[in-house]
């Protein structure tokens, strides 16, 4: 158990001041909007390998869904598109803190997902075929095992789903991190600097445009996360996304009631760096219809069927918000994108309380345990909960890579080699076809393998 830390260590991510740039790149190789766990990767993979790269974020390295989450770097219960890319981001979670001289918080610890019925636990060995073909270490354990994992529990779990080379890295920390080493191998890492458009000549990509000037260039990476649709839209290009909001909580230091990672209907609880725990509802998603809702409800119908259970919807003033959003704006004026510089949704009050008492029930030896921070943040997912990664048909020159849901931090790392490889056309291994964005209008049927 370490001290305890300042009671903003994690918000202050994004509750601080706004660094402008000096100065801009007048042109670059390849430009990337979104300093996300995404954007940094890919910028880190590309200036490791020469490439003049610029990334843009409008308000802080890891200000939204990146410095926001809970943690968790899993393999266990993916989609069985994603494994490639989750096996090669483990590999570079393990060696990454060595290769970039910085603490990331990475500690492989485990991942559990406890049963309280049979049906579930049968459920959980479903997956286990999935682990075999990527020779995982995944098992089914026993009420009595899960027992030495998680300790005093007042929960008696049937048994549950193990994986002991998952890990946790810590959000506030991973990201911003990668970004200094991206910076370091020469990327120009630029924060409040928002991306209002792209020029194109000849339908191709020829610039990109900031709130601060324009950057030529032939490349463009969307890794915009929650804003990737808009920025879609505005160019003419439909990409089908949805938000979720979550709420998060961190303890202060206390005893160890388990070292990993830790999901069952009460609680996602995942032991901290610092001794602490980073806690959210086990069935508390909320998603405040918007107009965008309503545009993209077909496609979205399995993976609502699927939440339905741990999605809590309602209307307010978003709808009204996305509503009176522009579609479109001159490249010359201020953008949506400067007017929101950080997504900063208010957490919901009642998760919090069900946490609590959640968190109570569970651990009556963490009864005492002080609350020391609460957040929120805005998952964004596709229809079929696994992300869109590719070059775009319409406009040659600009790549897509969003919609990686309630699991791209842990794949970020290895999103991000993947899609250095696909801009420079070196095959990274990872196969990226399953991701491309015609899949849902293609006729491909919409089937989403895990939950958001
Ligand atoms: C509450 C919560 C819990 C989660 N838990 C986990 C977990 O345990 N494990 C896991 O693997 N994943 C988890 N996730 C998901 C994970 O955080 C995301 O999938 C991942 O961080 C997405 O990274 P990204 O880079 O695509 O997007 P983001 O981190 O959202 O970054 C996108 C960036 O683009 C910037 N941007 C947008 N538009 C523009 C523009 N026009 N110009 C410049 N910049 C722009 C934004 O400001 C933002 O910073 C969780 C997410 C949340 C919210």
């Amino acid at each position: 158990m370490s001290e305890s830390a300042p009671a903003d260590l994690v918000s202050r991510t994004w509750a601080c001041a706004f660094a402008p740039p000096a100065k801009l790149p007048a042109s670059a190789d390849v430009v990337i909007i979104g300093g996300g766990i995404v954007g940094v990767s890919t910028a880190w993979f590309l200036a490791k390998q020469g490439v003049n790269v610029a990334l843009c974020e409008k308000g802080h390295i890891a200000g939204e869904q990146s410095g926001r989450n809970w943690g968790w770097v899993r393999q266990q219960a993916r989609d069985t598109r994603e494994m490639p890319m989750i096996v090669e981001s483990l590999k570079i979670w393990r060696g990454l803190a060595d290769e970039i001289g910085e603490d990331v918080g990475y500690a492989q610890t485990g991942c559990l997902f406890a049963a309280s019925t049979d049906a579930q636990l049968e459920d959980f060995s479903a997956w286990l075929e999935t682990a075999d073909e990527y020779g995982l270490d995944t098992r089914i354990v026993s009420a009595a095992e899960l027992a030495q994992h998680v300790r005093g529990s007042a929960v008696e779990w049937r048994g549950g789903l193990y994986t002991a080379s998952d890990g946790r890295a810590e959000p506030h920390k991973a990201t911003p991190a990668i970004a200094r080493a991206a910076e370091r191998n020469g990327a120009a890492v630029l924060s409040a600097c928002a991306v209002r458009g792209i020029e194109t000549v000849g339908g191709r990509v020829s610039a990109v445009v900031t709130e601060h000037g324009t950057i030529k260039t032939s490349m463009v990476l969307c890794a915009a996360g929650a804003w990737s649709s808009m920025f879609c839209r505005s160019l003419g290009i439909s990409l089908p996304q949805l938000k979720v909001r979550g709420t998060v909580v961190r303890t202060a230091p206390a005893d160890s009631v388990l070292d990993g990672n830790l999901f069952d209907d009460h609680l996602g609880i995942r032991r901290r760096q610092d001794g602490g725990y980073t806690v959210a509802h086990g069935t508390i998603l909320d998603h405040s219809i918007t107009p965008s809702t309503f545009r993209f409800a077909f496609k979205f119908l399995p993976a609502l069927m699927q939440e339905h259970r741990t999605l809590r919807l309602s209307v307010g003033h978003d709808f009204i918000d996305e509503w009176r959003m522009p579609k479109r704006w001159g490249l010359d004026s201020e953008s949506p994108f400067e007017k929101t510089r950080v997504l900063n949704p208010e957490p919901n009050p009642r998760a919090v309380r069900g946490i609590r008492k959640n968190i109570d029930t569970v651990f009556p030896q963490l009864a005492d345990t002080e609350i020391v921070e609460v957040w929120a943040g805005m998952v964004e997912t596709s229809p079929d909960v696994v992300p869109i990664i590719e070059e775009t048909q319409k406009i040659p020159g600009f790549h897509i890579a969003t919609g990686f849901s309630g699991h791209g931090f842990g794949i970020g790392p290895g999103a991000g080699k993947a899609i250095a490889g696909m801009l420079t056309g070196n095959d990274s291994g990872i196969p990226l076809h399953e991701f491309r964005l015609n899949r849902f209008f293609d006729g491909t049927p919409i089937r989403p393998q895990s939950s958001v």
